[in-house]
């Protein structure tokens, strides 16, 4: 009895050491899309029902189409409401949290997709709707990535629907390798890797548009005009600590065109990008550990 005693605590031991703690995967929808969530741990299971929680309160909150929501049912005073203001002062209007009533114009709530007249459009703009869609799935990876560490889970890699928020170090201290779409569709354009904890978050023209009489009109609006962004970017991928801000970011630097994003890094330290261009060209700040495909530097400046 002794000796089998024995061999099972051997063999808990060993599994511990080769790393083989439980692990805990479950598909969500939510946020109008579809998430992936992969977990490792003793506690695996209770973090991803927990999570799927956490996805789905954040979503009521934060809903722009509910007339019940957080987000339409109080004043400018909430924390993330706040944020979102200084971050279009920072982006210089780029990003604008207030473009609901533009994004209704167009179909995109309805999914009844349609060209809005000039007026529409400037009408739109006047009425200032609150729409958190470009910042709410990167905010809530960083609430999903404290979650995680309170109940310390080996690590987690989670697929918010485009956003990727990874969380703790592989085995080894391996990096996450984080694939870029490529805006055509097909095989990846190249890897992302980063260590750690990290939000990895892309904005791109192919992630949400329809088509009328040839031309495509997708869901980054230019707050100027209120027209989908023509700024000769396919996508912006950007790597940051902080989920608000990668997804912020990735929305803004889209709207502002491969020049002044580039512009807007060198006065930044919080993030690094990836950009791919409408000619197919992928440019990358020096930070960004990209590989995998060809691609030229974005530096600082000396
Ligand atoms: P996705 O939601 O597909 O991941 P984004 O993070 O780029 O993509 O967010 C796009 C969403 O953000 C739009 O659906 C709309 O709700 C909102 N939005 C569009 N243009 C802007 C903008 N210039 N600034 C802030 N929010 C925007
Ligand atoms: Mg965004």
């Amino acid at each position: 009895m002794k000796r089998f005693l024995y061999i099972i605590i051997m063999c808990a031991l060993l599994c511990q050491l080769a790393g083989c703690a439980t692990q805990s995967r479950q598909t969500v929808f939510a946020m109008d899309t579809v998430m992936d969530l992969q977990v490792w741990g003793a506690d695996a299971e209770t973090a991803v029902a927990q999570i799927t929680e956490l996805l789905h309160t954040n979503e009521d909150l934060w809903s722009a189409t509910d007339p019940d929501s957080l987000l339409n049912t109080t004043d400018k005073t909430e924390a993330l409401m706040l944020r979102a203001l200084e971050m279009s002062e920072r982006t210089g209007g780029a990003f604008d949290p207030q473009l609901g009533a533009v994004m209704e114009c167009w179909g995109f709530y309805s999914k009844e997709y349609r060209v809005p007249t000039e007026s529409e459009l400037a009408d739109a703009l006047a009425r200032k709707k609150w729409d958190l869609g470009a910042v709410v799935k990167g905010n809530t990876g960083t609430l999903c990535a404290d979650s995680l560490e309170l109940l310390r889970v080996d690590r987690a890699i989670l697929n918010l629907g485009g956003n990727i928020q990874t969380y703790g170090e592989k085995p080894g201290a391996e990096p996450w390798s984080i694939g870029i779409q490529n805006p055509d569709g097909g095989d990846y354009v190249g890897v992302v890797s980063v260590t750690g904890t990290a939000s990895v978050v892309t904005s791109g023209d192919y992630q949400r548009y329809f088509e009328k009489d040839g031309v495509r009109y997708h869901h980054i609006i230019d707050p100027k005009t209120g027209m989908p962004a023509r700024s000769g970017l396919r996508s912006v991928t950007v790597i940051s600590r902080d989920g608000f801000t990668a997804d912020a970011l990735s929305t803004a630097l889209f709207v502002m065109g491969l020049e002044d994003a580039a512009a807007f890094w060198q006065n930044s330290n919080d993030f690094e990008a990836v950009f791919i261009t409408e000619d197919g060209k992928v440019y990358a700040t020096e930070g960004a550990n990209l590989s995998g495909c060809e691609f030229e530097v974005i530096r600082r400046e000396n």
